[in-house]
């Protein structure tokens, strides 16, 4: 755990926050400022910085947080479609450097994004 990040505080538990799914290695919470009627992240508990960070040993860790995806699209009822998006780095518009993907859905979503 990275001391001074906030998602590793989240994914601890130490900011209370509600959880829609955990595993022993991954955490899916609300987005704070949805952008879709189901904006969800979902992050590994481990501190890593970005999907450019990723390590090859990590591998096993990325298809979990990739299944984790699909349980939540099912819970959510996502039924018509979502998208998953890994903001990564500064041209990637990246704000919160530990590893987290968007789980957007609810709603029709246009391409290409901005
Ligand atoms: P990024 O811009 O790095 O791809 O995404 C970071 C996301 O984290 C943003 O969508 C932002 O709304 C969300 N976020 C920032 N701070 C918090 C927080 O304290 N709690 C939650 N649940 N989401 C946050
Ligand atoms: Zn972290």
């Amino acid at each position: 755990m990275s001391s001074d990040c906030l998602f590793c505080k989240i994914a601890s538990g130490a900011l209370s926050t509600e959880f829609l799914l955990e595993t022993d290695h991954v955490v899916a919470f609300h987005d704070l400022n949805p952008v879709a009627p189901t904006h969800i992240l979902v992050i590994p508990k481990k501190h890593i910085a970005s999907l450019a960070d990723v390590q090859v040993q990590d591998r096993e860790l990325m298809g979990e947080i990739m299944l984790a995806i699909r349980d939540l699209a099912k819970n959510q009822a996502l039924d018509e479609g979502f998208r998953v998006v890994a903001n990564t780095g500064t041209d990637g518009g990246q704000s919160v450097f530990h590893l987290h993907f968007h789980l957007l859905g609810g709603r029709s979503l246009q391409w290409p994004p901005g």
